[in-house]
């Protein structure tokens, strides 16, 4: 096990070292709360990574709808897959997501609305596709090293502001890491939606329904929030849809091969 001051050697008893510790014994001790917060967020981190494991596998099963497996073949073969590994959670609200091991959830909430037909298997495909872009991108992982830094970010902030601003300054410091971890996740959303549609003409499916289904999104979803934009951890579905069409401008899939 490391130490924190490295490999100096312990101070000797009270009163019987004549020279005071130099300042770098200070140096270090300022950053154990900045350790302890690195150390607390990767546990905490895991933690609800593996009760979130346990809780799809108790409540999800694997994807029945024949429509859809075979949106989930195209974009298999388009990825030289042998096939996808699409599961049902078993839940209300409209989503989809993708577990750290790779599998991607639909939710029930959401095939409720394709077998309503107010969604179409391309544009669950466009979820799928969206939710491969995650796993492809790594981006679980890289959400235990987003969230770990902006734990840290907030621990140091407080320890900074409070100094100065007490009371309000652990407010500002979590309002200030939680823009920053909103910020971080918007980014990833925006890759996985450049993945997802990249996917999806390489599948022939085409971005239409990509847009479409964003288009529809704030409706099905059913939250409009006043929160402002910088806190939220999507982006607005306008952005979303404009990033889409930037990309297909620069990708010139309006012009013929
Ligand atoms: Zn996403």
């Amino acid at each position: 096990m490391n130490t924190l001051n490295g490999c100096r050697q312990p101070p000797g008893p009270e009163g019987l070292s004549p020279r005071p510790e130099p300042a770098q014994d200070d140096g270090m001790l300022k950053f154990l709360p900045v350790l302890l917060a690195l150390g607390y967020a990767l546990v905490a981190y895991q933690l609800s990574v593996w009760r979130t494991h346990r809780m799809l596998d108790r409540t999800s099963h694997p994807l029945g709808d024949a429509g859809l497996l075979a949106e989930g073949a195209r974009l298999a073969r388009a990825l030289d897959l042998p096939g996808l590994n699409i599961h049902v959670f078993e839940v209300e609200p409209v989503n989809g997501l993708a577990a750290p091991d790779g599998r991607i959830f639909l939710t029930e909430g959401f095939l409720r609305k394709y077998r309503a037909g107010e969604v179409t298997a391309k544009e669950m495909a466009a979820v799928i596709a969206h939710e491969l872009g995650h796993v492809a991108l790594g981006h679980s992982r890289r959400r235990m090293v987003d969230f770990t830094g902006a734990n840290a970010v907030f621990v140091m902030l407080t320890a900074l502001l409070s100094r100065f601003l007490p009371f309000i300054g652990i407010w500002i410091a979590n309002l200030i890491s939680g823009a920053l971890m909103a910020r971080m996740s918007r980014r990833d959303e925006f890759e996985a939606d450049e993945y997802a549609s990249a996917l999806l003409v390489k599948a022939g499916i085409g971005t239409g329904p990509q847009k479409t289904l964003f288009a529809k999104l704030g409706g099905l979803t059913g939250h409009r929030t006043a929160v402002p934009a910088w806190l939220l951890s999507h982006p607005s579905t306008e952005d979303r849809i404009a990033a889409i069409e930037a990309n297909e401008a620069r990708w010139r899939l309006d012009q013929p091969v």
